[in-house]
This record gives structure tokens, sequence and C-alpha cells, in this order.
């Protein structure tokens, strides 16, 4: 679907294919690497906040609109590594190798992500849909110690923004006119929710993804 620019209208729909379902419980693999630079000893627990931010986003989200449940809960389990211990974190193949070499059987996660801060390589965000993988590089430049607040907008970057790629959001991000940064109507999401079947359209305290009558359907 495509939104007009303050995202209240569809003007056009298509359809593509989505592998992940934007709903329920999902599994992510998060390998962070490590640089002394920018990962310091207490990252771990800064990542593991921000992330704990993002379930209580979707979780104020479903308090909003009357549901019993948040629409989507990210399942995390997180690893940390250090630099020489992944081949090259831009390849989701060497990612799913670093997992497995620390025990972890990556093909049991939907998303297999990869935190990659480093202080000598700026990067953006990449989705690839079809690896099930999540890139997150150095988009910010930082080169001194991460505290809460850039692990929060990392958290941000991962889950509203990269994720929802996997969710059927198009790379060119014109779904929603807004390119990739969000508007403040549908904020902390990045991309609006209504677009993932998130809202309820019907009164019934049920979001679209999860009704049974989807909203258009002729019920015989
Ligand atoms: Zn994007």
């Amino acid at each position: 679907m495509y939104m007009s620019r303050d995202g209240v209208s569809v003007i056009r729909k298509d359809r593509s294919q989505v592998l992940l379902a934007p709903a329920g419980t999902i599994r992510v693999l998060v390998v962070l690497v490590r640089y002394p630079e920018t990962v310091t000893a207490d990252a771990l627990g800064f990542w593991e906040d921000a992330q704990k931010q993002i379930n209580e986003d979707h979780m104020a989200f479903a308090k909003s609109r009357g549901y019993k449940a948040p629409v989507v809960t990210f399942d995390n389990t997180n690893i940390v590594i250090d630099p020489d211990q992944i081949d090259n974190p831009h390849s989701p193949a060497s990612v799913r190798m670093a997992a497995e070499h620390h025990g972890l059987t990556s093909a049991n996660y939907q998303i297999v992500m990869v935190i990659d801060i480093n202080p000598r390589e700026s990067a953006g965000g990449l989705s690839i849909n079809s690896e099930k993988s999540v890139y997150v590089g150095n988009y910010s430049h930082w080169k001194t110690p991460l505290g809460a607040r850039e692990w929060k907008m990392i958290a941000r970057t991962a889950y509203h923004h990269e994720v929802a790629h996997h969710w059927g959001w198009p790379a060119t991000h014109d779904w929603a006119g807004a390119c990739g940064g969000g508007s403040p109507e549908y904020a902390p999401f990045i991309a609006p929710p209504i677009l993932f079947g998130w809202e309820d359209l019907q009164g019934k305290q049920v979001p679209e993804i999860l009704s049974e009558t989807p909203y258009g359907r002729v019920v015989q």
C-alpha cells in the first residue's frame, strides 16, 4: 500500500512477497560486534534496556488502541563477539557462521541481526529479506563509547526501521512519503502502523492483522 504524505489515505496498492508477518513473537538473534572505542563493557546492559524499550513501544501502542496484548513482541538472544571472530559483518553468511561458533543455530531465529558500530567505517542499515538478515552499521560516525541514548537510537533503527523491511516496507521507503524518518503521528514507529495491519479499523479492539473478518472482505 502507498500512503498519502499525511499517512491518512491509501493512494496505491501493490502486492509483494512478505516472508515475515508483522504479528506475534519474533525470535531475533543479535550478534553485537565489540569495538573497544564504541562498545564498552556496559554496552550489553544498555542494549538490553534498549530492546526492552522496543517491546514497551509495542505494548504502549497496544494499550492506546485497547488491545489485550501487543501485536508484536521481540524475543531476543544476544551474543557479543570480537571483530576477529567474524570474517565480514556485512555478509549474512559470516554473521550466521559466527553465531554457530557460539553454539547458536541461526535457523531457529526469524531474524539474524548484526550490530556493527565500527569506529573506522561509516555504514547505514540494510535488510535482506531472503537472508532474514538485518545489518546496522555506524550510521552516525560514532568514535567514542556509546551510552544509553545511542543504544536506544540503534535499537530504534534496527527494530522499528530495518525489521519493518522484512514486513514488506519497500527499500525505497515510498509507502509513507516521508523518507525513512517517519512522522510524529506514528512515533516511536518509523513506518505508519496502519500499513502492518496494527490499527483497529472496525472498532472491535482487535488489530486488523489479527481480525477474523478483515476489513474489505465480503463475509457470506
Ligand atoms: Zn530502510
